[in-house]
């Protein structure tokens, strides 16, 4: 018996794929010599190995192997059999890591760019046929940029093309650094990159990462030859699904946005439909305006009276926030809230505009100026998105202006997300004693039995629903019928935008509670809205 295995292993030895027998826990009970130098390990009987056998049949496949020196790869066959008289298996491995990494090699080639080890133009075809595939199923829009380097032949032309190659790897890098881990760079070949952006909530996100991609383009490369070379990018936008939904229609249409992009001088993005471009141009334009307004403190507060409809007199103010800007003068908060909301800059304004306006409260209540609430707008995604019942108490305390005298307003969309996180902030300033009014009230989704569950105390009727009165009846319906459901779940009524005494005649009959309007007072600098305050103390009607 002993000799014919000696002389079984002497037939195992002549042979380079490797043979092994393991027990059913993996032990090894007899290993050839290819075994053991495939494995990189001697000896290897008794040792335990972590191969992954089928019990149930004769297998196939193929394995990585983790050897001390690297990885290795083994096609593997295995089949049950009985050793000594125990159960186990027997195991051939043969070495294919050459063919696997000829494989890989292949891979890369086939999809990769060599130059950059980004994705080639034929990965990015297999991507983005995907992402339309997915993107539909999800009623989403994606966005695929065309990027072309502005002055690359230049320095290809003086530095070299080891220069320009050089160059190349660092744009690709740049450009990688810009993008979130889920969006794609490719490179086409030359000097022409594609990057596509999935998943985009809005048509000028492609705009903003094009403005970035390019700004950090635009700064000095350091190459060995050179540490100051200068290129630029210009970039072409298309939209799935506004301009196409297949891969070559996108592709072209990026390419005849990035000509109007270069036409333009260079240097800049463009949409396939131009206006596209112009408005998100605008927006951006706007969008670095107002962060620099907001540092430069070019941010006013206004403040609007709201006027008992009964006794005609002051009992409030909502303080709206208004941009004086050196250039264009006076701008009103609806030219660029809405920016200020999109770009989450509006965080920042809000906090600004709560400090201050409780601040002039403050010193109102100080002067023994009859002011008893101060209305503060806060939008829905500084109610959402950061702590305002942190915020108000904080101000609260730093301005000494009583919580009960300060009313937020909130929008219906920003009491509709979100519903339980809602509830515990309203209950919160609530608590603090701070009043809540639903601003703009009609436009949204909510019902009012649906209000009802939230603590509120003001209901502002849209200005959209009295600007017709007496005109359209149907207004006057809603407007009546708002006023007394809200009396009936126990809030004050408020109508904004009155500009007639028709109109002040009509909500009075209603028994609306409290009014807002050009007929009374626009919004006024601090100082004009502190002489009416005053003119009201003396004892007369404004
Ligand atoms: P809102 O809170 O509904 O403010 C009332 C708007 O109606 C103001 O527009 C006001 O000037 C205007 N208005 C008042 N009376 C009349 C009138 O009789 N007729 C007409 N046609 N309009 C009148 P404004 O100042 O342009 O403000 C627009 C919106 O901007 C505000 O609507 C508010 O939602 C927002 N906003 C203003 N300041 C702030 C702020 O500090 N934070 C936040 N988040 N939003 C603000
Ligand atoms: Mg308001
Ligand atoms: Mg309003």
């Amino acid at each position: 018996m002993a000799t014919q295995l000696s002389k079984l292993d002497l037939i195992l030895n002549t042979i380079t794929d490797g043979v092994l027998v393991v027990d059913s826990q993996g032990v090894v009970l007899y290993a050839n010599q290819a075994a053991e130098t495939l494995l990189a390990r001697s000896p290897l009987t008794g040792q335990s190995l972590a191969i992954p056998v089928n019990p149930d049949k004769n297998n196939y496949q193929d394995i990585n192997l983790i050897r001390p020196q690297g990885i290795a790869w083994a096609e593997m066959r295995s089949a049950p059999l009985e050793w000594d008289g125990r159960p186990g298996y027997v195991i051939a491995l043969r070495d294919i890591t050459e063919r696997k990494s000829a494989e890989e090699e292949i891979k890369q080639l086939a999809f990769y760019d060599l130059l950059t080890k980004l994705p080639n133009r034929r990965l990015l075809q297999e991507r983005l046929k995907h992402s339309i595939d997915v993107e539909r199923r999800e009623g989403k829009q994606l966005a695929l940029l065309m990027l072309d380097l502005d002055r690359f032949k230049a320095v290809n032309d003086n530095l070299g093309h080891l220069a320009g190659d050089e160059l190349l790897q660092q744009v690709a890098e740049r450009i990688k650094n810009r993008l979130r881990d889920v969006d794609m760079v490719a490179r086409l070949g030359g000097d022409e990159f594609i990057v596509l952006l999935e998943d985009i909530p809005h048509p000028d996100d492609a705009a903003r990462v094009a403005e970035k991609i390019i700004k950090d383009l635009s700064k000095p490369f350091k190459l060995t030859q050179s540490d100051d070379v200068r290129i630029g990018a210009s970039i072409g936008i298309s939209l799935y699904p506004q301009h196409g939904d297949s891969y070559e229609i996108l592709l072209d249409y990026a390419d005849t946005a990035l000509y109007h992009a270069k036409d333009n001088g260079r240097g800049c993005f463009a949409y396939f439909s131009e206006d596209l471009t112009t408005s998100a141009r605008r927006r951006i334009e706007m969008e670095n305006r107002l962060r620099r307004a907001v540092q430069q403190q070019e941010l006013r507060v206004f403040y609007q009276p709201q006027i008992d409809i009964v006794s005609g007199r002051i009992i409030g103010a909502e303080a709206l926030v208004h941009w004086q800007d050196p250039i264009d003068g006076l701008i009103r908060p609806s030219c660029f809230i809405p920016i200020a909301e999109e770009t989450s800059l509006i965080v920042e304004i809000g906090e600004w505009v709560l400090r201050e306006a409780c601040r002039q409260g403050r010193l109102w209540l100080d002067m023994e100026l009859p002011l008893l609430t101060m209305a503060v707008n806060v939008s829905p995604h500084q109610f959402q998105r950061s702590d305002i019942s942190a915020l108000a108490a904080k101000v609260l305390a730093e301005t000494h202006f009583p919580a009960g005298q300060l009313e937020l307003e909130i929008t219906e969309s920003g009491l509709m997300e979100n519903q339980d996180k809602t509830m515990a902030i309203l209950n919160n300033l609530h608590e603090q004693g701070i009043h809540l009014a639903i601003d703009d009230f009609g436009t949204g989704y909510s019902s009012l039995a649906y209000l009802k569950r939230f603590s509120l105390d003001v209901l502002k009727i849209d200005k959209s629903f009295i600007t017709e009165i007496p005109f359209n009846t149907d207004d006057m319906e809603i407007a009546a019928t708002i006023v007394a459901m809200g009396h009936t779940l126990g809030f004050k009524v408020l109508a904004e935008g009155v500009e007639t005494t028709e109109q002040l005649d009509f909500l009075r009959q209603t028994g609306c509670d409290i009014y807002q309007g050009f007929i009374a007072s626009p919004p006024l600098p601090a100082k004009n809205f502190a002489d009416l305050l005053s003119h009201q103390r003396n004892g007369n009607r404004i």
